[in-house]
């Protein structure tokens, strides 16, 4: 029986472990990644609770060793998407009706779970089919997604207590019912905890989904899945398939019960499934809800009176870190001609002594790239700047894909503000520095400001308050995540709400109440306890 006004248990930022040598959570982690290596998976969809096999079996890469054998998922065709959507429908009167505690509590323990007994499969599965280094996993599948879990529980509880004024004779209400129809939820390979959170948060809030992960990250989804079952999530709610994109759009972007695109990856593609839906306008119910956090080309940029230290190694861990491939990773960078010898030496030095290999050996500050793709993507990007008159290589420009593929953080300089390694997402450890006359603060500042399509993060390391002022005024459109003094990756769910404006996407703030608010539709009750009993109004006698 519900007859209480429940209280979601104040949230807290999961504590990142160390993982230093000695410690019970390293031998933890490297028996899990020796038992997962052993231990070859056949990874079926999940529809309606079912697991789902194909004959067509698509082999799981790890990116840092090409010999390394994972396992395969089967991948699904028009027929799974078909079943997915009944699934979702089938189950969505039982789970909306649900009181939403319970629903809260599934996910809370959810979050427990990862805290716990799944942490450290959650971070191999991560480490191998991802190729992150331990702390890249660590406050990514485990930290970030616990807090996703656990703070969108208690936002939601806020969203729920929003209630409308009553005046005399009524009670006004206000309910928050989740959409009419099926969410379908889109992820991108780089951030496990991304993915659990783009179908998780529209759950959370009454709703079912179809999710379609990116394959490079179909191995994680796996252990996110168990964690949802153990979790005790009724069969139907979260529906994973694993189908080539357009093949599930072509289905789910035509259904009239589509209720909503929950969407992180590429600007193309985003914009591509928005045109989709605006061609398909007139099939749907309701006009769906589209909420995509896309691309980036994040920048620093360093005033004179910066520490050159400090924003050396902001360029070293922000560019770099999991290989550049984070969608807030800056990319460019414009720095003070007076600091920009002493950033230059700290530079070179602390990239001279990047080591770049295989997660499992704990001193790799670095690991491979995603996949044969993005390798040769962002290779082809080095090879051409080689060339480029523009452009001057200051270090790295390596690269090597005989065992997995690793490319050596590069860092080039431009004369050439407008140069495409300035202008592009190319989404590896690639980065380009423009050297500013200290006089030319503020133009640069705008040159910042119009030099790319995206609007994603951005950070402006000064220790002079009026320089601060200054690039927080000229560049308030710049970057939905700003930063002042501190590299511009690593948000903290509760602390920093991630999401960009302009091409980066819709801003809807992953891990706070502005994207649960997305995933509901208000109905507005106004009860009367005074009927008028006669249409005369006063003015009339
Ligand atoms: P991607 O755009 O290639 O793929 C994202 C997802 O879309 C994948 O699941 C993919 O299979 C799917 N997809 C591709 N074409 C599709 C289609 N026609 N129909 C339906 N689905 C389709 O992105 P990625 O390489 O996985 O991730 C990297 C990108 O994601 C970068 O651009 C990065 O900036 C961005 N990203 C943004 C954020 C953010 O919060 N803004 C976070 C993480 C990643």
């Amino acid at each position: 029986m519900s007859n209480a006004f429940f209280e979601v248990p104040v949230p807290i930022n999961e504590p990142i472990k160390d993982y230093i040598d000695g410690s019970q959570e390293k031998k933890e982690l490297l028996d899990t990644i020796s038992s997962m290596k052993k231990n070859i998976v056949d990874i079926p969809m999940i529809i309606g609770g079912e697991e789902i096999r194909t004959r067509n079996k698509i082999n799981i890469q790890c990116p840092h060793n090409h010999h390394l054998n994972l396992g395969t998922f089967s991948e699904g065709d028009s027929t799974h998407v078909n079943m997915a959507i009944d699934a979702a429908s089938k189950a969505k009167q039982e789970w909306s009706s649900m009181p939403w505690q319970s629903r809260a509590s599934i996910f809370l323990k959810a979050a427990e779970l990862i805290a716990g007994p799944y942490r450290s499969k959650i971070n191999a599965s991560t480490m191998l089919g991802q190729s992150k280094n331990v702390f890249q996993a660590e406050v990514d599948a485990a930290c970030e997604f616990i807090d996703f879990l656990n703070f969108n529980a208690s936002y939601m509880e806020d969203i729920y207590k929003n209630q409308p004024e009553s005046s005399d004779g009524m009670w006004n209400r206000m309910e928050y019912r989740p959409l009419e129809g099926f969410i379908f939820a889109i992820s991108p390979f780089n951030f496990t905890s991304i993915a659990g959170n783009l179908c998780a948060s529209p759950a959370l809030m009454g709703n079912t989904i179809i999710w379609k992960p990116a394959y490079p990250q179909v191995y994680s989804a796996n252990i996110i899945m168990e964690v949802f079952k153990e979790a005790g999530l009724p069969d139907g709610v979260i529906n994973i398939i694993y189908v080539d994109g357009p093949v599930a759009g072509d289905i789910i972007f035509k259904h009239e019960d589509f209720a909503g695109l929950h969407f992180t990856g590429s600007t193309a593609v985003f914009k591509n499934l928005w045109k989709e839906i605006g061609n398909n306008i007139n099939k749907y119910k309701s006009y769906p809800r589209v909420v995509g956090e896309t691309g980036g080309k994040d920048f620093i940029v360093a005033h004179k009176s910066a520490n050159p230290i400090e924003v050396s190694t902001s360029i070293v861990r922000g560019c770099f870190e999991f290989q550049g491939q984070k969608c807030s990773a800056p990319s460019r960078v414009y720095i003070a001609n007076s600091i920009w010898k002493d950033v230059k030496s700290k530079l070179v030095n602390d990239i001279n002594s990047i080591k770049v290999g295989d997660p499992e050996d704990f001193s790799n500050f670095m690991n491979a790239v995603i996949d044969e793709r993005a390798f040769k993507k962002i290779t082809s990007y080095i090879d051409a700047a080689k060339k480029d008159k523009d452009l001057e290589l200051l270090v790295g420009g390596t690269y090597d894909d005989s065992k997995g593929y690793f490319i050596e953080p590069t860092v080039f300089i431009t004369k050439n503000p407008n140069n495409r390694l300035m202008e592009e997402e190319i989404f590896g450890p690639v980065t380009c520095i423009y050297v500013y006359n200290d006089k030319d603060f503020e133009e640069t500042l705008k040159l910042v400001d119009k030099t790319s399509p995206y609007a994603l993060t951005g950070a402006v390391f000064a220790k002079e308050q009026v320089a601060i002022d200054t690039a927080s005024k000229l560049l308030e459109y710049s970057a939905g995540n700003f930063y002042i003094n501190d590299k511009p990756t690593g948000a903290v769910v509760g602390q920093q709400p991630f999401g960009g404006g302009r091409a980066s996407g819709t801003n809807d703030k992953a891990g706070s109440y502005l994207n649960l608010l997305r995933w509901v539709s208000p109905r507005t009750i106004k009860e009367v306890y005074n009927t008028p009993k006669d249409y005369r109004y006063p003015f009339m006698d």
